[in-house]
């Protein structure tokens, strides 16, 4: 029992750090095994949790089953990289080793993917993960560190490598000022956000930051029209408009601007609200009644400003947060949509030229996600270039929602430019060495310094 005790103080100390990382990779490959039999419970225990629809809860629980396969073979990958030196008989390599805590704070629209983006990493990576869920995720949140501990512990681990904590601000700030936390990976809203980047900074610890968007699709005159309204409608009422990466600005050109409008005005009207758990449903409830409160204080801001609301506008009275989904005509310069509205209101907007498009799409301080609907090759890459949009995501002929594991997923400006999932952003859960081996008996410097 103290042999026991003894190596979980020194494991937990140390991470998972005395574990070869492909070892590391098949723990974190029972952990998907373990999520997948029971991807439907978990999946209805997210909906019914936090109000989204069953496909998608169930969507996002596999997102943690694919960031598993993703990290198991990441595990024999964290390879660093041999330099040529510019000294004789000497050797530059980068060595990447575990950081030791990850601190995890996460949003409630996402109760279950972004700590899987998160914690498959850290954990393939070597350390342990403390985890604060959102205060009203918690079943969730207890249910995904029971699943996650037994494993571990399957595996003479100490369970307490995944640990998880239930609370608000007060845990969310202990985990920010703590110094044995080197990392603490946070995603929610610009304003927390930044709060808790000054005390993290303040200790030098690092931040990974995934904040709120602003995004916004184009779509100009030479577009599918049947695919980008089918996609427009995904963006911005998909998850009740309650994701990062809802589209909240639609820019059409002026050439299309009635015929796109028309079209998706009918569309929104066909949409079936009520209980997420029921098939067919494709709108559920806002999240608290404070989101619906705050539905209101939008529709109230955007009418005082000018805003034209074409279909929805109101709160449905019921059991529930219900609200309708909203069609709103405004001039882009208009205050109130340089702000993340977290429900389903889409600002629509006109515009005549592709500069001018682009100019409206980065004209925001958030920077997350971006879509353009176009066939044209020029237009294609000038999105995509130096002059295009200024989004972590920029996609074309997709909605700006539902993004693949594979890629690196985050934003810029206001959105924090911390990068998960995906890519490289293993490299954040790591820290780096650059190491020099000299195994000559010379001591030959550099920049051809002659030194004594
Ligand atoms: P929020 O900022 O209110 O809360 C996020 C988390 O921070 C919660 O766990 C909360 O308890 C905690 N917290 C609150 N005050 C804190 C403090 N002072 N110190 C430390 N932690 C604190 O956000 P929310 O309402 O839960 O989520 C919605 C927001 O999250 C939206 O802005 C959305 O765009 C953003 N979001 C971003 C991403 C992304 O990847 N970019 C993903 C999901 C959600």
């Amino acid at each position: 029992m103290r042999k026991r005790c003894e190596l979980a103080v020194k494991q937990l100390r140390h991470g998972c750090r005395y574990v070869p990382a492909p070892k590391r990779g098949e723990i974190v490959r029972q952990i998907g095994d373990a999520l997948r039999a029971k991807l439907q419970q978990l999946g209805r225990l997210v909906s019914l949790e936090m109000g989204k629809i069953l496909p998608e809860g169930i969507g996002e629980v596999q997102e943690i089953v694919d960031m598993c396969d993703f990290a198991v073979g990441l595990s024999r990958q964290l390879n660093g990289s041999v330099i040529p030196s510019e000294r004789p008989n000497h050797v530059m390599l980068e060595m990447w080793n575990p950081l030791g805590i990850v601190g995890v704070i996460t949003a409630f629209n996402f109760p279950s993917a972004v700590l899987g983006w998160n914690a498959c990493l850290a954990l393939v990576c070597g350390n342990c993960v403390v985890w604060k869920g959102a205060p009203t995720t918690p079943l969730v949140t207890i249910a995904l560190t029971k699943l996650i501990a037994e494993v571990l512990e399957k595996n003479e681990l100490p369970g307490a490598i995944f640990t998880s904590l239930c609370g608000g601000a007060e845990i969310g700030q202990a985990i920010a000022k703590d110094t044995r936390i080197p990392l603490v990976s946070f995603t929610g809203s610009s304003k927390v956000g930044q709060i808790v980047q000054q005390t993290v900074s303040q200790r030098f610890g690092k931040c990974l930051l995934e904040l709120s968007g602003n995004n916004a699709i184009i779509i100009m005159d030479d577009a599918d029209i049947q695919l980008a309204v089918r996609s427009v409608l995904f963006a911005a009422v998909g998850t009740a408009g309650q994701r990062c990466t809802t589209c909240r600005r639609l820019l059409l050109h002026e050439s299309i601007y009635k015929k796109v409008l028309d079209q998706l005005v009918e569309s929104y009207k066909q949409v079936k609200i009520g209980d997420p758990l029921q098939k067919g449903i494709l709108l559920g409830p806002l999240h608290t009644p404070e989101s619906q409160k705050n539905f209101e204080r939008g529709m109230e801001l955007i009418k005082s400003q000018g805003g034209n609301i074409l279909t929805g506008g109101s709160i449905i009275k019921s059991d529930g947060n219900f609200v309708q989904p909203t069609i709103v005509e405004v001039a882009p310069t208009v205050l109130a949509v340089k702000e993340e509205l977290f429900a389903p209101v889409l600002y629509v907007m006109k515009f005549k030229t592709l500069e001018e498009a682009i100019e409206i799409n980065n004209s925001v301080s958030q920077g997350l996600s971006s879509s353009i609907f176009t066939q044209k090759p020029q237009t294609i890459f000038k999105w995509l270039g130096p002059l295009g949009s200024d989004c972590g995501i920029v996609n074309v002929n997709i909605p700006t929602n539902g993004a693949e594991i594979g890629g690196a997923f985050g934003g810029e400006k206001a959105t924090g430019g911390g990068r998960e999932a995906g890519s490289d952003s293993w490299k954040q859960y790591m820290r780096r060495s650059t190491c020099t081996i000299n195994y000559g008996s010379e001591l030959p410097l550099a920049q051809g310094i002659n030194f004594g």
